[in-house]
């Protein structure tokens, strides 16, 4: 295949190899360069919803997850102030008929090597691990990527180059270097527990979302059922990229105190001996999306609070949409410049639309006394199926379909 049909994808997170997938399928050359030596299980469990798992399935990616992703039957949002559940909005293998695709919950390191597996069988896509891209120049037919491997500094040329490396992107720092992450003041902190460490009730394929004072927790189930993912989201002022040291498993179980917390909420965290925590960074909203031949794609133009479980979906739907617009003709760096600025153009709306809604939900989650009581009182009063069509426009999104009305998060 000859080098102007060549794209370069720099990072093989989720979105990037997403979008090697779907750059591939449409007859490009894809070669992604990726950082890590090794694809490492960083993060812990995702939530998919259909306008993401759709594009998965699309890919041929549920053969390869049958025995990881975990179907839930319902999620339960509870709430610390009454005690328990408010409302369960029911999922399972009627709703993803409903949807025609699942919903998935999975863990990041489960998925990222089964899209990894996938793309390694297609002699289209080059998987370089090891490679740090360093900086970029335009060229006659495109444009020259520098990358290090190791101590050796290499070259390549390519029609079109793709940032899917992430919050704390360089190829966003090459091509916009104002614009920053910003810290939200609020840590995820993270744990995977064996299903053995909880009662018999917690093996149940359901997503638990608690809403408290100040905080919130999130748990289901990820690896087939074999495991437990847990979320506890709390402010902080741990600020750094990346993930922290350990987390001390004593100051989370105070800030989850019989005073505010019921015992089911307060036996998940004290289950937990090993946490993880993640400061919790975005991009600010409306940031820009291309310059040139240079597009980013996923959380490096459009990183986001997790309360929506969105950021990796959203990344999908930008390897999806992207794809589909270079295979409609994009060979010149003009073309693809213009390409490029139609993709951000059709996805700016919508994924300001979710970060949006993510922040959001993330007041309503952790919202005391009088408005905690007047939040549960219209959760109950909504009801499931209200609940649930308000997520409608979020979980309808198609590739060949435009988006529908009605806003509110419920899930992460
Ligand atoms: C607590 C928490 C819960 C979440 N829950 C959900 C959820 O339920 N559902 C959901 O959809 N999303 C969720 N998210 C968000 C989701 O994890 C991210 O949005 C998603 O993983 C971003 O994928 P990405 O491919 O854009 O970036 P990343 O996963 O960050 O991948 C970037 C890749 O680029 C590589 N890289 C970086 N710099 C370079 C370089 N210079 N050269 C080469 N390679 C480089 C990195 O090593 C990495 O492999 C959650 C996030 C958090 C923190």
């Amino acid at each position: 295949m000859s080098a102007s049909r060549t794209i370069i994808v720099v990072g093989a997170g989720i979105g990037g190899l997403t979008a090697s997938l779907t750059l591939a399928s449409k007859g490009f050359r894809v070669v992604v360069l990726e950082k890590s030596d090794h694809l490492e299980e960083v993060g812990a469990g995702l939530q998919l919803s259909p306008n993401a798992s759709r594009v998965l399935t699309g890919l041929g990616l549920q053969e390869r997850l049958a025995l990881q992703a975990v179907v839930p039957e319902a999620i339960s949002i509870m709430s610390a102030r009454a005690g328990g559940e408010l409302v369960r909005l029911p999922l399972g293998d009627a709703a993803s008929a409903r949807a025609g695709a699942p919903y998935w919950v999975v863990h990041r390191g489960e998925l990222q090597q089964a899209l990894a597996a996938q793309a390694s069988e297609n002699p289209h896509i080059e998987l370089r691990l090891g490679c740090h891209f360093e900086d970029t120049a335009p060229h006659a037919k495109g444009l020259t990527v520098a990358y290090r491997n190791g101590s050796s500094h290499q070259q390549e040329l390519a029609t079109a180059l793709i940032g899917a490396d992430g919050v704390w992107s360089t190829v966003r720092q090459h091509i916009f270097p104002e614009v920053q992450p910003r810290f939200s003041g609020l840590i995820a902190w993270r744990a995977t527990l064996e299903i053995s460490q909880l009662p018999r009730e917690y093996s149940a394929r359901r997503v638990q979302l608690w809403m408290g004072p100040n905080a919130h927790l999130v748990v289901y189930p990820i690896s087939g059922g074999r495991k437990i993912n847990v979320v506890a989201v709390v402010p902080g002022t741990w600020n750094r990229p990346g993930v922290s040291p350990p987390g001390d498993a004593f100051e989370i179980r105070d800030v989850f105190s019989p005073s505010q917390w019921p015992a089911p909420a307060r036996m998940i965290v004290g289950a937990v001996d090993k946490w993880l925590k993640w400061g919790l960074f975005g991009v600010p909203e409306g940031s820009p999306w291309s310059k040139g031949p240079v597009a980013l794609l996923g959380d490096a133009v459009h990183a986001m609070l997790p309360f929506a479980a969105q950021g990796a979906a959203m990344a999908i739907e930008d390897a999806a949409v992207l794809a589909n617009l270079l295979a409609d003709g994009a060979a010149s760096p003009a073309e693809v410049t213009a390409t490029f600025k139609r993709y951000g153009d059709l996805r700016r709306a919508r994924v300001m639309r979710v970060q949006r809604t993510a922040r959001q939900a993330g007041h309503i989650y952790h919202l005391t006394g009088p408005m905690a009581l007047a939040r549960d009182t219209v959760i109950r009063a909504l009801g499931a199926q209200r609940m649930l069509a308000r997520q409608e426009w979020i979980y309808s999104w198609r590739l060949d379909r435009p988006p529908q009305g009605a806003s509110l998060s419920t899930a992460q």
